[in-house]
């Protein structure tokens, strides 16, 4: 059974899934043989060298009765949406390229989901582990996500330059308020526009912006793994998290994470790692 809940408390909403993994995991696990390259189950859509499929135990799944019931002030309703895996073809997607042919194909796949009006918010996500299969988890769901609009302050970040990695048609930088050590942000460099108005080559070009940022932090954090996060806006962009540790008592306590690395320091170190 899968169900969204949103808490009339906090107002954050969860997902529950009693087929779900006992413990928090990204999807089938990567060991040979390799679940992506041996995959031959069915197919929802296929570009250039990519394949996009159905989780094999979906958060959301596209039948079902959208309309939400109360219980004790609590908002429950069956869990409509999509959850689906897009992962580039074959041994190409242990290469460590391809990556934008692989975002290109998220933005279409969202741009697909969008059509289904009962659809509302939209994201992804890439478990990055060393060795492991090129695959972004896609997600869509039934109710509005937080949007934001970063296209200002980047802007600032551009003309004071401190936090930033790279700017070119696509601006890499460091979160200002970075939830792990050097949680990194790439954006578009110009505009506000959100995902479903970018053209591919700026999509590349994110892409590009955001295999480089990737490959420095390895460097520095020694091949620990990352989470790669489309967050869509105005203009949209690509959150570089990695996964260091698990949530303090502080964060239990305020909602807030911590820990020691300041983001201009993390710029500072990153840049002198730059080959
Ligand atoms: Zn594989």
């Amino acid at each position: 059974m899968r169900e969204l809940r949103t808490c009339p408390v906090t107002g954050r909403g969860v997902l529950l899934n009693d087929g779900w993994f006992d413990a928090p995991a990204p999807g089938p696990a990567d060991p040979a043989p390799c679940w992506h390259c041996a995959y031959d189950g069915p197919v929802i859509a296929r570009y250039d060298g990519v394949t996009v499929v159905p989780h094999p135990v979906p958060a959301l799944g596209i039948e079902g009765d959208p309309r939400p019931t109360v219980v004790s002030g609590g908002v429950r309703r069956q869990a409509i949406g999509a959850h689906e895996l897009v992962f580039l073809d074959g041994a190409r997607g242990h290469a460590g390229e391809g990556e934008g042919a692989l975002l290109a194909a998220v933005a279409a796949r969202i741009a697909d989901l969008r059509k289904d009006t009962r659809l509302r918010g939209f994201g992804a996500v890439r478990r990055y582990t060393p060795g492991g299969h090129a695959v972004w988890q896609v997600f869509a769901v039934p109710v509005e996500l937080p949007t934001t609009a970063p296209g200002g302050w980047r802007d600032a970040e551009r003309a004071h330059g401190e936090r930033i990695l790279e700017d070119a048609g696509a601006t890499a930088l460091l979160a200002w308020a970075p939830r792990v050590p050097f949680e990194a942000w790439v954006l578009p460099t110009l505009g506000i526009a959100p995902l479903a108005r970018t053209g591919p080559e700026l999509i590349a070009a994110v892409a590009g912006a955001v295999d480089r940022a990737v490959a420095r932090i390895r460097v520095a954090l020694r091949d620990a793994p990352l989470d790669l996060v489309l967050v869509d806006g105005e203009p949209w962009r690509v959150e570089i998290l990695p996964r260091l540790a698990g949530a303090s008592p502080v964060e239990a306590a305020t909602g807030m994470p911590i820990h020691g690395v300041f983001p201009e320091a993390a710029a500072e170190f990153l840049r002198d790692r730059r080959a």
